[in-house]
C-alpha cells in the first residue's frame, strides 16, 4: 500500500487485496461476528505488544494497530460504509459531548 492515501482509499485498496486474496468482499462472503472476533484479536495483540514493550518491532504495537485499522477498512468495505465520512461525523459529535468521569471507571485527566 501507498503512503499518502485516504482512508477512503485505503479501504479500497484492503478491499482490492481481500478480493485477491480470498477474504470475501460481499456480505454473503463472510461472517460478521468472526470478522468482528479477528478484529477483538487483533486488539489483543496490541494490547500484549504494548504490555511487553514490543512498539515498533515485529508483530509490535505499531504493526497490531495497523491489523486493527486494516480489519475495520475490510468490514467496512464490505458493507459499503464510507468510514471516512462515519470518523468525521462522530468528531463532530464528540466535540460537544460532556462524559461523566464519576460514574466512568477508565482513566482521565
Ligand atoms: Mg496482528
Amino acid at each position: 500500500m501507498a503512503e499518502g492515501l485516504t482512508i477512503r482509499q485505503l479501504t479500497e485498496e484492503v478491499m482490492r487485496l481481500a478480493a485477491e486474496k480470498g477474504f470475501g468482499v460481499k456480505p454473503e462472503e463472510v461472517s460478521v461476528p468472526e470478522k468482528i472476533a479477528l478484529i477483538h484479536s487483533e486488539v489483543s495483540e496490541a494490547l500484549r505488544a504494548f504490555r511487553y514493550k514490543n512498539l515498533d518491532g515485529k508483530k509490535g504495537f505499531a504493526e497490531e494497530l495497523a491489523d486493527i485499522v486494516i480489519r475495520v477498512a475490510h468490514l467496512a468495505g464490505i458493507y459499503g460504509i464510507n468510514l471516512e465520512q462515519e470518523i468525521i461525523k462522530k468528531g463532530e459529535y464528540n466535540k460537544n459531548r460532556v462524559w461523566d468521569w464519576d460514574k466512568i471507571n477508565e482513566t482521565h485527566q
